[in-house]
């Protein structure tokens, strides 16, 4: 396995791949890897002859009140799980080198940040947008992918590589969870005790959400507000958002006739958790 710091070094890694016939399927992360994004580096070795990872905490999407200083980070851990799992190359680049003095270019989408996550971290898609866009620009793979534990990031990234014309195809992921339910993340190593049990609450709505939906409810006030109170029931927990919305746009639904996305996000102690999931009957 290989690793490389210079984007330089990237772009003419991948373009000799490329030379040479391989194909390249690509996995951006912020690293402190765990078995969510194990499964992605799995689902990118049936794309791609190659494997790329890239590993950076991108400082452009936090914002100034959030967890970019305390980011959690092991690297020889990293390494040695991306390794077992047959990654090709780690892409590690250094903050300073991708955004240099005087940086002042970014990616804005129109519409699809106005939604979800989006409302509480006004700067968080510009940022993501931004990176990924860098990061498809250095890396040149053929196939991206993406879980959809981050179902706002993944629509965000389909909408701008459709829009830019990217011609990298997005592959989406399932959410892999603990045993008890909860999304892995790598936040989740905030959490003390106690509140790694009421980080369950989220997934518990998403069950609770979907059993409604399929007794027949079709009202997505009474399934907000049912999950609400549960939620709000345990000490420690502050709601960012319900929604029940449309899968594609992200606008909210009044009535559920058609699969739609519940997702939600719930600060536990003072770490911002979030999962989804599909309603249908
Ligand atoms: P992160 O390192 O948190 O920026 O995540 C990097 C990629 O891993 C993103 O595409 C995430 O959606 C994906 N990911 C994170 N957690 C999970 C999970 N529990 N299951 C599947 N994919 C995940």
């Amino acid at each position: 396995m290989k690793i490389i710091k210079e984007a330089e070094e990237m772009r003419n890694y991948s373009a000799r791949l490329k030379r040479e016939g391989s194909t390249l399927a690509f996995v951006p992360t912020m690293g402190f890897l765990h078995e969510g994004h194990i499964s992605l580096l799995r689902e990118a070795k049936k794309h791609g002859d190659k494997i790329v990872l890239s590993i950076f905490v991108n400082p452009t999407q936090f914002g100034a009140n959030e967890d970019l200083d305390k980011y959690p980070s092991n690297l020889e851990n990293d390494f040695r799980l991306a390794e077992a799992v047959g990654t090709d190359v780690i892409f590690l680049p250094e903050k300073e080198k991708l955004y240099g003095e005087n940086y002042q270019t970014y990616v804005y989408l129109e519409d699809l940040p106005g939604h979800l996550c989006g409302i509480s971290r006004p700067v968080h898609f510009k940022g993501v947008a931004t990176i990924v866009t860098k990061l498809f620009n250095i890396v040149m793979p053929d196939a991206a992918v993406f879980g959809t534990k981050d179902f706002q990031q993944l629509a965000v990234i389909r909408q701008m590589t459709k829009d830019l014309s990217f011609g990298i195809k997005i592959i989406g992921a399932p959410i892999v969870r603990e045993d008890d339910g909860l999304a892995m993340s790598s936040r989740n190593t905030y959490l003390t005790e106690e509140q790694r049990k009421t980080a369950l609450v989220l997934y518990k709505s998403l069950q609770m959400a979907e059993d409604a939906v399929k007794k027949g409810e079709n009202n997505p006030r009474i399934i907000i507000e049912m999950c609400e109170k549960y939620i709000n029931s345990f000490d420690e927990t502050t709601i960012d958002y319900l929604s029940v919305c449309d899968p594609d746009t992200l606008d909210e639904v009044t009535v559920i006739n058609k699969p739609v996305l519940f997702a939600l996000a719930v600060i536990v102690g003072s770490t911002r958790l979030i999962d989804n999931g599909i309603l249908m009957k």
